[in-house]
């Protein structure tokens, strides 16, 4: 288990961009930025709300709106730009932590 030290630690670096993304987090980032300029799928959820605040996708921002997704699968079933679209926006499929919703075979 971690220390209340080592988790200041950890936030302290989050804040400071100092914690790089994972190549699943740069897909996860890369889908939103793709979603962002889209947002048909604005009223579905408290997730587009949430990222349409957003400008950048840093490892916190894609945690916290992986928390808000409940993986229901209406975006998917919306998506213009879902697979076999080379853009192959996949929100709701089950997958890896950090996001229930956005996944790719990356991990
Ligand atoms: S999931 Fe597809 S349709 Fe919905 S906002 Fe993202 S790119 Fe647009
Ligand atoms: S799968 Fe997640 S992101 Fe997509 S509409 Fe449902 S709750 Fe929102």
């Amino acid at each position: 288990m971690q220390t209340l030290q080592q988790l200041t630690q950890e936030a302290q670096a989050l804040a400071r961009g100092e914690i790089l993304l994972t190549a699943h987090e740069k897909e996860v980032a890369r889908q939103l930025h793709i979603c962002n300029g889209c947002r048909y799928c604005e009223g579905f959820c408290a997730v587009f709300p949430a990222m349409t605040r957003r400008l950048e996708f840093g490892k916190a921002d894609i945690h916290y709106l992986a928390n808000l997704c409940h993986n229901c699968g209406a975006c998917l079933h919306a998506c213009q730009y879902a697979p076999p679209h080379e853009f192959a926006i996949n929100v709701p499929t089950l997958g890896p932590k950090p996001w229930a919703g956005f996944t790719s075979a990356m991990v």
